[in-house]
């Protein structure tokens, strides 16, 4: 897999092989334009596919079986808080269910809302990394240096611990978007990288609360890892009402429970690596 990786990140590489074009060779020529289409192919996968392991060993999901007589596990998660309004609403739905979920909050909404953070903590639930200021793809792709990039991911984990007195474990990027400067920057700060196996398109527009809840529910298998949003990120200009998610969150947690799944914290669910997916460098650091 490090040899692939290297391969595809060839662009970065071969730039300066680019002024060949200016043989004119019709071989060199087809011969460079294969591969570059190749490698930007490949790269897109890598990069937009969630669940892509080709540039980051990302998890996706826990164990698909469940263990000794145990229900079938299922891990719902919240990006872009914490919330003042809709964190506390998911909280309390979770609570009449005693039902666990795991809070991928990003680093300056965790400083604007403390006490929420600290409910999320006394409650149970896990609290993962989503940068410290939810910094998109292309900016710490094209912009922002590889210490950047570095310190957007310590900076939040060191600030979730100070205000919740948790540990963080884990990080999803923005998006789910990921490539080598995301990964290594996760690596390099200790952090799994965490992305979800059913996405629910609630921040999709036109999407009511039934039609995101029909979506999971359809999708949902034992292990999955399903992506929902119950704060905003920080600089958007028009604050996305969420409000589709919080009633969304009542009929999946309604419905999985009724198919007779426990849901639970990414903790627990990926407390037994050997049970979850084939073992990754970022798994067996756990
Ligand atoms: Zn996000």
């Amino acid at each position: 897999m490090p040899f692939l990786r290297s391969l595809i990140r060839g662009p970065y590489v071969l730039f300066p092989l680019y002024p060949l074009f200016l043989l004119g060779s019709d071989t060199v020529t087809q011969t460079l334009i294969v591969v570059i289409v190749l490698q930007i192919a490949l790269m897109t996968w890598g990069i937009f596919s969630p669940r892509s392991r080709l540039l980051v060993d990302v998890i996706s999901h826990g164990p698909r079986v469940a263990s000794g007589g145990s229900k079938p596990m299922l891990a719902l998660t919240f990006d872009d808080g914490p919330h003042p309004t809709f964190t506390g609403e998911i909280l309390d739905i979770l609570a009449r269910h005693d039902a666990k979920a795991t809070f991928f909050v990003v680093g300056v909404n965790a400083e604007r809302y403390p006490d929420v953070m600290k409910r999320i903590q006394a409650e149970g639930h896990t609290l993962g990394n989503h940068t410290m200021t939810h910094p998109y793809f292309l900016s710490m792709t094209f912009l922002y240096s590889r210490r950047k990039v570095r310190r957007e991911c310590a900076q939040a984990s060191a600030t979730i611990a100070r205000i919740s007195g948790a540990k963080i474990r884990f990080f999803r990027p923005p998006a789910n978007f990921k490539n080598h400067i995301i990964g290594e920057a996760a690596l390099h700060t200790d952090h799994a990288v965490v992305v979800s196996s059913v996405i629910s398109g609630d921040t999709r527009r036109g999407r009511n609360a039934e039609a995101i809840a029909a979506r999971v529910l359809n999708r949902i298998r034992p292990g999955d890892i399903v992506g929902l949003h119950d704060g905003i990120e920080p600089g958007r200009w028009s604050d996305p009402d969420r409000r589709r998610t919080v009633e969304a969150t009542k009929i999946i947690i309604a419905g999985a429970i009724r198919r007779g799944f426990a849901l639970v914290t990414l903790d627990e669910l990926l407390r037994e690596p050997e049970a979850a997916m084939a073992p990754t460098p970022c798994l067996q650091r756990l």
